[in-house]
């Protein structure tokens, strides 16, 4: 659970969010704007802590480590590709690669030698000295994964990192996030609207209104052959719509009391008007 409070008012962002991801797994998270995923990620990669709940990472319980820690698992065992790019625009591509590697203590020559192994890996050897602004979208995008990658962390964080891009670049970064779970051992948790990015996950979770609404393989299941994404919207949008009629008749029945039903009504119906907005938002 995770609840912001700014004066009197509280943003219920997470409200009850149970998951448990695989190791080495590529797991898709989708849902609509303010739904909660940002603060996920957040949460996961220790920048913030949970209202209520745990979040246990690698085994251990992020709640139970000490400020230090804390630290060094952010550097060293997360890698966060954020929103927004957090790229230094002063530095050209191979010294804001080098920047997490400084952070994390490496030395000169791991330095050097690391950056430039890393640029490899996300195809812009040819873009070392380039500044942040001569780069396309693509690029940066994967100078981005590039350096999330720096020190060898086992987990890597995506925040909507096509968001910007085109199909075909977005294509490019996120085979780049499958290569770092199938040939270097990562698992890989990622944010995006795009459901034809999503098909490059293990399992997609579909997050409305702070919740694990549905967990599903892109493939196999014949009746998700085609728009996954879709189909699972519209499946909770009709489970939905019986939990309403169920809870219509408990509270006729007279067994749930006026709060309970007025406080269950609101949640369902809340989730059904984010659910119908995001089928919108995809073109039905
Ligand atoms: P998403 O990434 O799915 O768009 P977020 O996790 O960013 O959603 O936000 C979830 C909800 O929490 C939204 O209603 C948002 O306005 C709110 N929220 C996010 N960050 C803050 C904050 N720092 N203070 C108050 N409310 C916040
Ligand atoms: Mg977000």
């Amino acid at each position: 659970v995770r609840i912001y409070v700014s004066g009197d008012i509280k943003v219920q962002a997470l409200r009850g969010f149970s998951l448990k991801v695989r190791e080495n797994e590529f797991l898709a998270i989708m849902g609509p704007s303010g739904s909660g995923k940002t603060t996920l990620l957040n949460l996961i990669g220790g920048i913030d802590e949970p209202t209520a709940g745990r979040i246990v990472v690698g085994g251990i319980d992020l709640a139970g480590m000490t400020e230090e820690e804390r630290d060094s698992f952010r550097l060293r065992e997360v890698g966060y590709v954020f929103q927004t790019l957090n790229l230094i625009s002063g530095l050209n591509a191979k010294e804001n690669i080098e920047l997490p590697l400084v952070a994390a203590g490496a030395d000169h020559d791991t330095v050097a030698s690391r950056a430039s192994e890393l640029l490899e890996i996300v195809g812009l050897e040819h873009r070392a000295v380039h500044m942040p602004w001569e780069l396309s979208g693509g690029e940066r995008q994967r100078l981005a994964i590039a350096m999330a990658l720096a020190n060898d962390p086992w987990l890597i964080l995506a925040d909507e990192p096509t968001g910007d891009l085109d199909q075909e670049n977005a294509r490019t970064v996120v085979a780049y996030l499958r290569k770092c779970v199938d040939e270097m051992g990562k698992t890989v948790i990622m944010v995006t609207h795009d459901p034809t990015m999503a098909r490059y996950a293990d399992r997609i979770c579909l997050i409305a209104d702070g919740r694990a609404v549905s967990v599903f393989t892109p493939a196999g299941s014949p009746d998700l052959e085609s728009g996954t994404y879709d189909f699972h919207l519209r499946r909770r949008l009709s489970e939905i719509d019986d939990e309403l009629a169920a809870l219509e008749d408990r509270v006729k029945q007279g067994a749930i009391r006026g709060p309970e039903y007025a406080e269950k009504y609101a949640t369902l119906v809340r989730t059904r008007d984010v659910l119908t907005e995001e089928l919108h938002r995809l073109g039905h």
